[in-house]
């Protein structure tokens, strides 16, 4: 069990002993403790009893339940709440602007015990007569419920990745012919199959060795000879396994890959489906080549801009990994962050980046610890003496970059006065709070916080979560075009979670000549990794390096920075 397994029991654990009206004092404290684990750069495997009661809010009764959590995979008190509680009830969780609380008031007053059942009650108007409910909370579980069905059966690019992996590494032991295709291959932010095409000349022993497989279920129904279907255990998505001779492996693998439309493009008179279909290739070139068009990378083959994409530029200019220099939009422990400004900042050196720019929480963020004036000076004072030290450092360049994620407050202003915002070498502007509003409401506060010359960076501009949080809605354009009018750059937050801006838009910024930073928004070291999700997408839009802002190697970001203040 890694340290989120265990949070996620402990976690659980607290709702249903929120929900069982358990305890004040026992919840509160397993609040607290679990806050403190949240942030802890310690692995909960490696410590002993004594030394997990001396983490900051723990103490020994916790510390038992860790321990004995990380032996058995549960705990006897997790197993008893379970017992008590309604599965359905545990479904009731999920839904967002509810906590156990008000669970257990659904439950208690109407015996309510699932969410169908609950979204009828909710049509009927039962749920905004309990106390404490009210209009409002009723629409907002209702909206919440419809959004979390239409999400069944899909998962976040990160996961769907990590699957297709497994799988991959399972086929290639005895297969040499395999690659993801679908969803996968076109680096989709959501993804609702995992398709997996094998080349073999005997179709049955591919299917025979998957059965062999026990996390495997076969969907015999679905299947046919040339296609298994079927779920690996714990899964929410179907599996899909194409079985097709060597000769035809380039073929089938370029079917799967793009979208319908790429598929119904026509080229040389004949759509590309057609031409796919007339012959056996032996690359997925020849396939282009074929009907004169330059060779479209697989993650772009949705039918929207490729064709005319490829027509002006070349695939060597869009982004990739080694071409960014520096890392935005990170936190560190002076906010909400696991790991310090020095390991955040030594990591990133490591890595071979030029430069780290620190973002950590404003005031107003006070949930994630945002920074007091006094605490900023104190991270200033700290990241002059990193870079001194950096600076004696003689084999390359390295600096830390004086940032921060600033609120954009109800009324588009920025969290700070005029006198602290000039003390940052730039700034990342952000909507945290009050994300339920009209578009009208969001353009309200988008627009002046991008006219605002101190904003450098519009961050997260949708504040969406991907299948757990729509985004406010915007006017996309308008505010691309506010941030070409204002020099603003922006982010596509690089977080599996966000991906925000969404690749959709890339072309449209790159139109009005808008340069886009792929950040990671790292709360912890190893968040800089999720830049390749970022990276990903980008591509997918046909982000080009010497749009990326990012991409600016120190000496040329301190020069724009400098001229922009
Ligand atoms: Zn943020
Ligand atoms: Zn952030």
């Amino acid at each position: 069990m890694n340290n989120q397994d265990i949070l996620d029991i402990l976690e659980l654990t607290l709702k249903l002993l929120e929900l069982h009206d358990e305890n004040e004092f026992k919840i509160r404290n397993l609040g607290f403790a679990i806050r403190a684990l949240d942030k802890t750069t310690e692995d909960l495997n490696a410590l002993s009893l004594s030394e997990l009661s001396a983490l900051p809010s723990v103490g020994k009764s916790i510390a038992a339940k860790i321990v004995e959590i990380r032996e058995k995979g549960t705990s006897d008190e997790f197993n008893t709440l379970l017992a008590k509680t309604p599965e359905g009830i545990l479904e009731m969780f999920q839904i967002k602007g509810i906590g156990a609380k008000k669970v257990r008031t659904i439950w208690q007053e109407l015996n309510i015990t699932d969410t169908r059942e609950l979204l009828l009650a909710c049509e009927n108007g039962a749920i905004s007569k309990l106390k404490g409910f009210g209009d409002k909370i009723q629409e907002t579980i209702k909206e919440s419920i419809r959004y979390n069905q239409s999400n069944i059966g899909k998962l976040r690019m990160e996961k769907g990745e990590e699957i297709a992996d497994l799988l991959i590494d399972f086929l290639e032991k005895s297969f040499p012919d395999v690659q993801a295709v679908g969803d996968i291959r076109r680096k989709n932010e959501v993804v609702e199959r995992i398709q997996i095409v094998v080349g073999h000349p005997a179709p049955w022993e591919v299917q025979q060795y998957l059965n062999a497989w026990e996390a495997l279920q076969q969907d015999e129904k679905a299947s046919s000879p040339f296609c298994w279907r079927g779920q690996l255990e714990n899964v929410a998505i179907p599996i899909e396994i194409i079985c097709c001779k060597p000769e035809e492996f380039v073929n089938k693998c370029f079917i799967y890959s793009a979208s319908e439309a790429h598929l119904a493009h026509k080229a040389n008179g004949n759509t590309l489906y057609k031409t796919v279909n007339s012959r056996a290739f032996s690359s997925e070139e020849a396939i282009y080549e074929t009907v004169q068009i330059p060779y479209i990378v697989p993650e772009m083959r949705e039918g929207t801009f490729e064709f005319e994409w490829v027509k002006t530029h070349k695939n060597e200019e869009l982004i990739t990994w080694d071409a960014l220099k520096g890392i935005l939009h990170n936190h560190s422990t002076y906010s909400d962050g696991k790991h310090t400004l020095a390991e955040m900042a030594n990591y990133c050196r490591e890595l071979g980046f030029e430069y780290l720019g620190i973002a950590d929480h404003s005031k107003t963020a006070s949930y994630a610890g945002g920074l007091s004036e006094e605490r900023i000076f104190e991270q200033h004072t700290e990241i002059d003496q990193l870079n001194a030290a950096y600076a004696q450092l003689t084999d390359r360049p390295f600096k830390i970059l004086k940032g921060i994620e600033s609120d954009i407050l109800g009324d588009g202003s920025l969290d700070y006065s005029n006198d602290i915002l000039k003390t940052f070498d730039y700034i990342v502007a952000s909507v945290h709070q009050n994300l339920k509003m009209t578009q009208e409401k969001a353009m309200s506060r988008l627009i002046p916080a991008i006219e605002n010359p101190y904003t450098t960076i519009l961050g997260h501009p949708t504040g969406r979560l991907l299948l757990s949080r729509e985004g406010y809605p915007i006017d996309h354009k308008k505010v691309i075009d506010a941030c070409a009018a204002n020099g603003v750059i922006i982010e596509i937050n690089a977080s599996p979670y966000r991906l925000d801006l969404s690749w959709r838009w890339i072309q449209y910024a790159l139109e009005k000549g808008v340069k886009l930073s792929i950040n990671p928004d790292a709360h912890k070291k190893e968040g800089y990794f999720d830049m390749h999700y970022g990276v990903a997408v980008a591509r997918k839009g046909g982000l080009t390096k010497d749009m990326t802002f990012n991409a600016l190697n120190l000496e040329e970001m301190e020069a724009f920075l400098k001229k922009r203040k």
